[in-house]
C-alpha cells in the first residue's frame, strides 16, 4: 500500500496534518472555544461553512481540523470529520445521512453500541434495519432494497471474532452508501476507499490513539459526504475536543511501529495457543485456520494486535481465565500499549440474547483479547500461566 506521492502510509502517518502548527514541529494545541471575528460578513461567512476552523470550536478547531487532515490523506479522502467519540462518528453517519422511511442493511457481527444504536435508536425514527452474515457477500447484495436502502454499514475486520467483510464486492454493489468501520484494522492496514466504498470511519479512541488516553471518532470520504454530516454534527454537538484531538496526532506517529510489533507479537501468541490443549480454537487473520485468511491476505496489511479464542470449560473457564491474568488486565477497548483481555459473554456483548450471541459467534468461554507493547515473550508467559491457574475448571 502507497499513497499518491509513493510514500508508504507508515510516513504519511508522521508527517500528516500540519496546517495549523505554523514552524512547530509537534502539533500545536488551539484550546479555545471560540475565535474572534473581524467583521459580521466574515462571521456570517464563518458560521456556515463547514471547513471553517475559526469560528466557534463545536463547528471547527484548528486542532481537530490538522487530525481530520491527517486521516483523510492516509485513507486516500478528500475530507474527514472527528467526534468526541467513535460512537459520536457511527451514530452521525447514521442518523445524519437517513431519515424515516429509510433502510440500512448491517452484519450480525458487529461492535456492541453500534449494534445497539441500529436495533434500538433506529427503529424509534422510523429506519428499518436487516442484519445479514458480513462475511457472505451475496448477502448484502439481496438485502438492499432499490430505493429504500440508503447505507450498507459494514464492520472489518469485526468485533469480537475478527470476520472479515470482503471490501472489493462490498464496494461494488450499486446504490446505498457503503460505509465500513474500519477501527480494528487502522488506516495503516486497509483503506475500504481504495474499493468503491464511500465513508469509512473509526473509533481513534482505540489503535490511532493508541495510549488508552483520547475518547476519539473520525469518518472521512468525499467533500460533499463530510459536508452533508457535518450540517448533522454540529448539531448533534458530539465534536472532538482539541485535546483528544492533540492525542490523536500524537498516536498517527507511532501508529506504524506499534501496529507491527503488536500485530507479530499476536501472531506468537495465536501459534502458542492454536497447539494448547485447553484452547478450543483461535482466530487471529495470520492464522491459515481463519476462514478467510485468503481475503485478510488480499486486502489487509498487518494482521493486527487483536485475537479471540474460546476455552474449553465455556463460562467457568471464561470468567475464571481473566480474573487470572496479571500483565493483562481485564478492561474493554483495545490498541493501547496495555495488553487487555475481556470476556464478551459477559461484558460488553451482555445486552445480547443466546441467540444473537450464537450469531455474533461469542461463546460462553470466548476471550477477546488486544496485544499491547509488552514484550512478547511476558504476555505469552502470563496467558500460559493464566491458562494453567485455570486447574481442573471445566
Ligand atoms: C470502540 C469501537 C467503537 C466505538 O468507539 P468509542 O470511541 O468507544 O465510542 C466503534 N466501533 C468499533 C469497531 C470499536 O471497537
Amino acid at each position: 500500500m502507497t499513497t499518491d506521492e509513493g510514500l508508504k502510509p507508515e510516513t504519511v502517518a508522521i508527517h500528516a496534518g500540519r496546517s495549523a502548527d505554523g514552524t512547530s514541529l509537534a502539533p500545536v494545541l488551539w484550546a479555545t472555544s471560540t475565535f474572534r471575528t473581524e467583521s459580521v460578513a466574515e462571521g456570517r461567512r464563518l458560521a456556515t461553512s463547514a471547513t471553517a476552523s475559526t469560528f466557534y470550536s463545536r463547528n471547527g478547531n484548528p486542532t481537530v481540523n490538522a487530525f481530520e487532515e491527517a486521516i483523510a490523506e492516509l485513507e486516500g479522502a478528500e475530507a474527514a470529520r472527528a467526534f468526541s467519540s467513535g460512537m459520536g462518528a457511527v451514530a452521525a453517519v447514521v442518523l445524519g445521512l437517513c431519515s424515516k422511511g429509510d433502510h440500512i442493511v448491517s452484519q450480525r457481527q458487529l461492535y456492541s453500541g453500534t449494534q445497539m444504536l441500529l436495533q434500538s435508536v433506529c427503529p424509534r425514527f422510523g429506519i428499518d434495519v436487516t442484519f445479514v452474515d458480513g462475511t457472505d457477500a451475496q448477502a448484502w447484495h439481496d438485502a438492499v432494497i432499490p430505493g429504500k436502502t440508503m447505507v450498507l454499514l459494514a464492520e472489518t475486520p469485526a468485533n469480537p471474532r475478527l470476520d472479515l467483510v470482503d471490501l472489493e464486492a462490498l464496494g461494488s454493489i450499486a446504490g446505498p452508501m457503503k460505509v465500513v468501520d474500519s477501527t480494528f484494522a487502522t488506516p495503516l492496514s486497509q483503506r475500504p476507499l481504495d474499493y468503491g466504498i464511500d465513508l469509512v470511519l473509526h473509533s481513534a479512541t482505540k489503535a490511532i490513539g493508541g495510549h488508552n488516553d483520547v475518547m476519539l471518532g473520525v469518518v472521512a470520504g468525499s467533500r460533499e459526504l463530510i459536508d452533508w454530516i457535518w450540517g448533522f454534527a454540529v448539531l448533534q454537538g458530539a465534536n472532538a475536543s482539541p485535546h483528544d484531538a492533540l492525542g490523536g496526532l500524537r498516536g498517527l506517529k507511532t501508529l506504524g511501529v506499534r501496529l507491527a510489533q503488536q500485530s507479530s507479537t499476536a501472531e506468537e501468541l495465536a501459534r502458542v495457543l492454536q497447539d494448547h490443549d485447553r484452547v478450543e480454537s483461535v482466530r487471529h487473520p495470520s492464522l491459515k485456520s481463519h476462514p478467510q485468511y485468503d481475503l485478510a491476505q488480499k486486502q489487509m496489511s498487518y494482521s493486527g494486535g487483536l485475537l479471540t479464542f474460546d476455552l474449553k470449560g465455556g463460562l467457568e473457564a471464561g470468567t475464571a481465565f481473566v480474573e487470572a491474568t496479571r500483565l493483562c488486565s481485564l478492561a474493554p477497548s483495545l490498541g493501547g500499549p496495555e495488553s487487555l483481555v475481556t470476556h464478551p459473554a459477559s461484558t460488553t456483548h451482555v445486552g445480547l440474547f443466546p441467540d444473537e450471541l450464537a450469531a455474533a459467534g461469542i461463546g460462553p468461554g470466548t476471550i477477546r483479547m488486544s496485544v499491547g507493547l509488552e514484550a512478547a515473550q511476558d504476555v505469552v508467559a502470563d496467558v500460559l500461566r493464566s491458562l494453567d491457574a485455570l486447574g481442573d475448571v471445566g
